[in-house]
């Protein structure tokens, strides 16, 4: 992974550009103003004027949301016609949209292929409507190198980082679904909120862990919260960490975004199987990193989630250590009743049970919200992630292990 500082001139593609697929133009959509700069400076334009450009740039791509550097008015008419020569604003393919019922949504988008062994990673996001927010679910990874037990994204392995601009398209992406631009119409099937921005709040919680992403999620986030463009501000971003302690510190220095920890379990013997991270760094130095997180207030808590596994984690006596643990940190709680997915050994804890542990937290002064499980129906709910691909092998798997053929399922398959 790169690891050019902000300010630097940055290499080229895969992490400054998404490349091109034979006979496709590389995309600017997702790059950093630093990526721009580059880019225009390889079509010519003079290093005097990049930066005044890149401004130009940034507010069509990233405030207005062009789709073609036509649009780009006070851009003059010979540079635009050189940008459409040499590069595209072409967004990731999105290959299925689903819609729950309760207005979820849930894109399987396909990256433009990175090589000649790479046929296009496929990664999920997921837009959650709220009624006083509208929160979208990136992925910074293709599967998931770590294997929490409780997450379907865990049983796919890993195939690559995405690059920050993968990240940043899956906002765009979105904006674009939703109508989220300065104009634009919202769909027509009412489950949009007709607040100013669908898109009001960013969470890492998708497929991968992002602090093994590490620049790539900085600089994602980096474009996501400038306030000339897509203008999420950082307090808005959260990032989810199954708790890559050595990397917390770096994070709140260079993201500067909201934490989230995904915690479970309490007892170290329990969290090594559920979060099997915890095996290198085990709850007490996870919780001391979280002490140190730079900018910890009350006004910038950190959120633990802990995902309710009937009979597993779920005690009272738990709940209780919970608070104990956490005492002294700034801390939100959130309690995520599991949502199962096909092949899983756990259940969700009995709603009784959720809202007496609830209750024990509560008590203690957190807010403890129960996360509402959202689009479950479209298996687009925490931990459900898992790419298409992926599905259809395990359906192709569980075809030929009944003896029914399978190869139909394997044709279009990427190389992962
Ligand atoms: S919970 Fe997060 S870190 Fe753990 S396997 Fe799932 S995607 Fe990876």
């Amino acid at each position: 992974m790169t690891t050019a500082p902000l300010d630097m001139p940055r290499p080229a593609a895969p992490h400054a550009m998404t490349q091109a697929e034979p006979g496709r133009l590389p995309s600017l959509v997702g790059l950093t103003r630093a990526g721009l700069g580059e880019a225009l400076l390889a079509a010519g334009v003079p290093e005097r004027e990049i930066r005044m450009r890149v401004g130009q740039l940034w507010h069509w791509i990233y405030f207005r949301g062009a789709t073609s550097f036509e649009a780009m008015t006070n851009v003059g008419k010979g540079l635009r016609a050189t940008l459409a020569t040499r590069y595209s604003l072409a967004r990731p393919e999105v290959v299925t949209e689903q819609v729950s019922v309760d207005g979820t949504r849930k894109w399987l988008m396909r990256m433009p292929s990175t090589g000649p062994h790479d046929r296009g990673a496929e990664i999920e996001a997921v837009y959650i409507p709220e009624s006083d927010r509208g929160t979208l679910c990136v992925s910074s990874q293709v599967g998931c190198t770590l294997t929490c037990t409780f997450c379907h994204t865990g049983t796919q392995k890993l195939v690559r980082n995405l690059s920050a601009a993968e990240i940043v398209a899956q906002l765009i992406v979105a904006r674009d679904r939703l109508g989220d631009w300065p104009g634009g119409v919202r769909p027509t099937d009412g489950l949009v909120p007709d607040a100013e921005r669908a898109v009001s709040n960013i969470v890492f919680m998708g497929m991968g862990e992002p602090l093994y992403n590490f620049e790539n999620v900085r600089d994602a986030t980096e474009v996501l919260s400038d306030g000339e463009g897509l203008s999420l501000s950082r307090r808005r971003i959260t990032l989810s960490t199954s708790g890559v302690v050595p990397m917390i510190e770096r994070a709140g220095d260079e993201i500067g975004s909201m934490l989230a920890i995904s915690l479970h379990a309490v007892r170290d013997e329990l969290r090594n199987e559920l979060v099997p991270l915890n095996k290198k760094y085990p709850i007490a130095d996870l919780l001391d990193a979280c002490r140190n997180y730079p900018g910890l207030s009350n006004a910038r808590r950190i959120t633990f989630e802990y995902v309710m596994l009937k009979g597993v984690n779920d005690s009272l006596a738990e709940a209780r250590e919970l608070v104990r643990l956490l005492k002294g940190i700034p801390a939100k709680i959130n309690l995520i009743p599991f949502n199962p997915w096909p092949g899983t050994r756990y259940e969700c804890s009995d709603w009784d049970q959720i809202e007496a542990f609830s209750e024990v937290v509560f008590r203690a002064g957190y807010a403890s919200p129960v996360r509402t499980p959202r689009g479950r129906d479209i298996l687009a709910a925490c931990g459900q992630l898992k790419s298409e691909t992926e599905k259809l092998r395990a359906r192709a798997r569980l075809m030929l292990e009944s003896g029914i053929g399978a190869e139909g399922f394997f044709m279009g398959a990427s190389d992962d």
